[in-house]
């Protein structure tokens, strides 16, 4: 029985596993043993992939609305309806009302030629996924930024940590080949602190646990750069800045404004202080916060402490929910970015493209997918769902009803292609070539194993055919072709090419194995009043803090675990709740006289809801935790909002009361 060798296409790890293949069909999985990732392991969702390949909810056939239904049609019927109306829809319009999203689970050459066909044929940067809110888009996109979210230390580094601090994060459901290095670490000897309102399910290893109150994080860093900067003589005039700009933060102060005791602030400062190689993993828990900028870069700023303070160095293994995340980015799914970070408004990078491409790169930066919603009147969406992935699932749901004209290549059933006027059906990891780029940077390979199933198609196919009908057609003989275009056009690949993936695990990107220290606003009295003021304002009437976990049910409600009967079965994604779900801490439950698994009423400043209380000792008194997943249905409660630098939207955290209905 023949085994094909790919990569994991769920989370950012990047996990090498093989396809077992009987006659034209993928029958099951083995987790490669030499892989560097998988090291023969792989999780509940590794071990399932193959169910995506031919699972019954899969697209087989194209699908256009007629009489307000999706029905079956012919590829040239539905090809051409798509060409037709980005086309009318531009011509009447200009460029700035069409737009494409594409995504972090398809591959990189997807997402190349995706971009391309924006820019090329239908003459504009509106270019996006949603996904890409990770990475606060906006902020970290500038250069200053870059650094914290083109990550640079790999997985590996992990097994060399001698302090590992988990950031509201919990690996064991996100990343869990992560999780399985950190259990190796801790075997060794290697310490962990875990910093989580919702501790997760390596806690029992943390040899120390802090819960700041939400919203507070940033405040814990500055307390613990101050208490571990304490005794030190600054050695740059960096350095000397950064101890400034923390010095009001006492141990007693921080523990004031976060609620973590002087005590432990000090203890886990003084751990701190003493390594040589921290490692600190973060997810989009962590950048999806109102202030997520500043605390990222004062996580960052521990890098000056690490290596004896001579070099500052990368601390942060930043850890994307989705295998491509970084892939997406670095193709130019970006409004202003074509790829490997080139600014559409510089006259090199037009200069550059503009020659390969045979067509004048748009000169405006685009629209970020956020605001592409309800200012863009035809959109084609690829392997995305807005929806199901932003904030705002509400506002997002009004935006896409609203459109004129709304395509979607997908693999299964999503709430965008519930909307859409034509849905064409695109192909599984498994039936096509390509590659994606881990959350680690390492560039590796997707092999077909199988055919598309029923008139699927490979989403690179489509595209071409899709570029032929609106004018600028792009042609190519397979994804090896399109990847060596980007090798051709973007530095960071260069050396990138399916022959030379091909020997080996794949390749990681060149990246900054140091860092510039980072400049802190915690000196800043402005920007702490800023901080201040959104903190949500707890007192008798609501004494509780709520906040979304995005790691909490983390894979709930993905479309992939949706199409696979094993996953949805076991990560309960069957057992749809009419009510929300939110978690207390057993003190505030007594306090309130409230059971596990009693109907509750939530209240807020902005609405009420009623949801079901699960009591638990993973939550911190005081805090409330609601599934990111369960959002829309809370809305009224947590009303989304735009974060203050960068206009992304975010869930902020909000003063609630609990009591029995
Ligand atoms: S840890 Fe991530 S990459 Fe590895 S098998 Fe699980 S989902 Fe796939």
């Amino acid at each position: 029985m023949p085994y094909v060798m790919t990569t994991c296409p769920f989370c950012g790890c990047g996990c090498g596993l093989y396809l077992e293949v009987q006659g034209q069909k993928v029958v099951g999985v083995a987790p490669s043993v030499a892989h560097p990732v998988s090291q023969g392991r792989l999780c509940v969702k590794g071990w399932h992939a193959h169910e995506l390949a031919t699972s019954p909810r899969r697209f087989r056939t194209p699908l256009v609305r007629r009489d307000g239904r999706l029905q079956e049609a012919s590829w040239e019927e539905a090809l051409d309806l798509v060409a037709s109306r980005l086309n009318e829809i531009g011509a009447a319009g200009g460029p700035s009302v069409v737009g494409v999203l594409g995504s972090a689970r398809g591959t990189n050459e997807e997402n190349y030629l995706l971009a391309k066909l924006a820019r090329c044929c239908l003459g504009t940067n509106n270019v996006d996924f949603t996904d890409r809110l990770e990475a606060l888009p906006g902020v970290f996109d500038l250069p200053q930024y870059r650094h914290l979210t083109t990550p640079s230390l790999a997985l590996s580094d992990l097994d060399t940590a001698d302090l590992i601090l988990i950031w509201q994060s919990d690996p064991s459901q996100e990343h869990p080949a992560v999780a399985s290095r950190v259990m190796r670490a801790v075997e060794r000897g290697t310490p962990v602190v875990e910093v989580a309102i919702r501790c997760g399910q390596l806690r029992s290893l943390a040899q120390h646990r802090l819960a700041p109150r939400p919203g507070t994080d940033v405040y814990l860093v500055y307390g613990l750069l101050r208490a571990a900067l304490e005794g030190r003589r600054p050695d740059t005039p960096a350095a000397e800045a950064l101890a400034a700009s923390v010095s009001d933060w006492a141990p007693e102060r921080t523990e004031a404004v976060t609620g973590v005791s002087a005590d432990l602030v000090s203890k886990v400062a003084e751990m701190i202080s003493r390594a040589h190689q921290p490692v600190i993993t973060c997810t989009r828990a962590t950048t999806v916060q109102q202030h997520a900028a500043e605390l990222l870069n004062s996580l960052s700023a521990l890098s000056c402490l690490s290596n004896g303070g001579a070099q500052p160095r990368p601390v942060i293994l930043w850890l994307s929910h989705y295998s491509n995340l970084q892939g997406a980015r670095d193709m130019g799914a970006v409004p202003y970015f074509v790829t490997g970070c080139q600014s559409v408004v510089r006259e090199e990078t037009r200069g550059k493209f503009s020659r390969s491409w045979g067509i004048d790169l748009p000169v405006e930066p685009g629209l970020a997918a956020w605001d592409m919603l309800g200012q863009v009147r035809g959109m084609l969406v690829m392997g995305d769902d807005p929806v199901g992935r932003l904030p705002d699932a509400g506002r997002a749901r009004t935006a896409l009803e609203g459109m004129e004209f709304l395509a979607v290549i997908d693999i299964f059933p999503t709430a965008t292609t519930e909307v859409a006027h034509v849905v064409l059906p695109g192909a599984s990891f498994a039936e096509k070539d390509g590659t994606f780029t881990s959350a680690d940077r390492r560039v590796q390979r997707v092999r077909q194993a199988a055919s598309s199933l029923g008139a699927a198609r490979p989403e690179w196919r489509i595209l071409c055919e899709l570029s032929r009908r609106l004018g600028h057609a792009m042609s190519y003989d397979s994804p090896s072709e399109i990847m060596d275009e980007i090798a051709a056009l973007t530095p960071p690949y260069a050396s990138v090419s399916f022959a030379a993936l091909d020997v080996g695990w794949g390749l990681r990107l060149p990246a900054a194995d140091q860092v510039a220290l980072p400049e802190l606003n915690g000196a800043d009295e402005e920007t702490q009043s800023i901080v201040h003021k959104t903190l949500p304002a707890v007192g008798v009437e609501f004494p509780l803090v709520m906040t979304a976990d995005c790691c909490l049910r983390a894979w709930v409600d993905d479309p992939m675990v949706g199409g696979t009967v094993t996953l949805r079965r076991e990560l309960g994604a069957d057992r749809a709740a009419a009510l929300p779900i939110i978690e207390i801490s057993s003190a505030d439950a007594n306090e309130s006289q409230l059971r596990d698994g009693q109907r509750v009423r939530v209240r807020s400043r902005t609405g009420e809801m009623e949801a079901v209380a699960h009591v638990t000792d993973d939550v911190s008194p005081g805090a409330v935790v609601l599934p990111f997943a369960m959002r829309e249905l809370a809305a009224e409660v947590m009303p989304p909002a735009l974060h203050p630098d960068s206009g992304v939207p975010i869930l902020p955290p909000c003063a609630v009361s609990v009591h029995k209905v």
